[in-house]
């Protein structure tokens, strides 16, 4: 008896001096919040909670006071007034065009390729350009809350520096395009470049490398099956744009009397790891076919109506189970902006308004397309997408303080409908901070707008 009373104050002495040996495991950092909005398969949200961190790894997801009496944190990052949710998913995009912001609006898309982009690329795009391009593209996708995008465009080992330099996660692809490119004169050099790109980045914490064969329609069939090829070789993703427009289909149609689904399909380029961007036209059979290559498909809902492109069948995708994300697609005219809390108000809305139908992808769903669908969609989701135990820790928090975000009745609602992209206040990626209270830590905002105002002049000219 004697000895149990000595073992119990001996215990209660080491509680109380906060032994980190005996009573807590260290962790670098603990970030709580009041609500944790976890995307988790039992999509908890904790209210009062918190997420413990080390290394690149989330090693607990739980009640703030349960965190705080397990785990003794390096750091720590308190937001009583803020939610905190997993780092949101930009599942295509063409990252250095944002130099090109709204270069040319409310055009037909051939006269806006052919009048505009194709003479401002072709005077303009180099290593330099896609360099300060990425950069203006990580800083608005950061300070908005995404955390990971899939990107295609020309040289991307240089998008893939500045994706690392900025401390995002990336997966990237160079556009193996039917006609000679600002980097690659022919599809075969582009091939070629990405593998060199598939071996400088194969084990990257943050970058994916990809193969990017633009589409059905700018690339031949040998080219197609060549790009699956080398995607298959390296167990690396092949990312495409499909389905996006009627003439795309109609002129697929015309020559090969298959949708564009369906003609990939036959050639093989959808069996393995595949990310499709748009989808507006893919019709039940090519869904059936979409479902069992286990395609991941991501939806523009901005661009779609921008450039009038039509309505993806986002409920029929769903309802089949296959894995839908969100993007926001080249931001020179087909946007005008890389934030995804956009994408997620305006893809719910464009569902309910198509169908008729207010019940239509309501906010919690249309939340998970931002976080854990599209993880799925890039079949990155035993990675990144929910905030869980052994993933990585990519998260962010949204303020609560501004006059839109209040009250709140319920934490989806308010995400999904209410706050904006500048509502995000903190972003870790890879378990490293990137924003804090707005800004940016990795990349020097000044030097990047000072950049963007010198392109715009250069540009202008390029084009009159
Ligand atoms: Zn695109």
């Amino acid at each position: 008896m004697r000895r149990f009373y000595r073992l119990l104050s001996f215990f209660i002495a080491a509680v109380a001096v906060g032994a980190p040996g005996l009573a807590q495991t260290p962790v670098d950092w603990i970030w709580t919040a009041r609500y944790v909005v976890t995307m988790d398969e039992q999509r908890r949200v904790i209210e009062n909670g918190a997420v413990a961190i080390r290394g690149d790894q989330i090693v607990e997801v739980g009640s703030r006071a349960a965190v705080d009496k397990a785990y003794q944190a390096k750091q720590r990052l308190d937001r009583p007034d803020a939610i905190l949710t997993p780092g949101l998913i930009n599942t295509h995009t063409h990252a250095a065009m944002s130099l090109f912001r709204g270069i040319a609006d409310d055009l037909r898309l051939q006269e806006w390729l052919e009048k505009f982009i194709f003479p401002a690329e072709a005077k303009n795009v180099d290593a330099e350009f896609v360099r300060w391009g990425t950069r203006l593209a990580c800083l608005e996708m950061a300070l908005s809350g995404t955390t990971t995008f899939t990107d295609m465009y020309y040289f991307e080992d240089t998008v893939a520096a500045a994706t690392k330099e900025a401390g995002l996660r990336g997966m990237l692809g160079e556009t193996i395009i039917g006609f000679p490119s600002p980097d690659f004169k022919t599809p075969q050099t582009a091939l070629a470049g990405t593998e060199k790109f598939f071996q400088a980045f194969a084990n990257d914490p943050l970058i994916i490398p990809a193969v990017a064969p633009h589409s059905i329609y700018t690339n031949s069939d040998e080219t197609l099956k060549a790009a699956r090829e080398l995607a298959d070789h390296y167990s690396k993703p092949l990312v495409i744009h499909l389905s996006e427009t009627k003439t795309e289909n109609d002129e697929s149609l015309a020559k090969r009397k298959m949708t564009p689904t369906a003609a990939l399909d036959a050639m093989g380029v959808l069996s393995g790891w595949t990310v499709a961007a748009h989808g507006v036209w893919l019709n039940d059979a090519d869904l059936k076919i979409i479902k069992a290559r286990g395609t991941g498909l991501s939806h523009n809902p901005s661009s779609n109506m921008k450039l009038a492109s039509g309505v993806a069948p986002v409920l029929k995708i769903l309802g089949l189970g296959i894995p839908m994300g969100l993007g926001t697609d080249g931001v020179a005219g087909s946007n005008n902006d890389h934030d995804i809390m956009v994408e997620i108000d305006l893809a719910a809305k464009l569902q309910k308004v198509t169908t008729g139908d207010p019940r239509a992808l309501p906010a919690d769903q249309v939340f998970a397309m931002a976080t854990i669908l599209g993880a799925r969609a890039l079949r990155l989701d035993k990675m990144i997408g929910s905030l869980e135990k052994g993933k990585r820790a990519d998260l962010i928090t949204v303020r609560l303080d501004a006059p839109h975000a209040v009250p709140m009745y319920n934490v989806y609602s308010q995400l999904a409908y209410s706050l904006q992209g500048s509502d995000v206040s903190d972003v870790m990626v890879n378990g490293r901070p990137i924003v804090r209270d707005r800004k940016m830590l990795t990349l020097d905002k000044q030097t990047i707008m000072a950049k963007a105002a010198e392109y715009q002049e250069r540009i202008k000219k390029s084009i009159q």
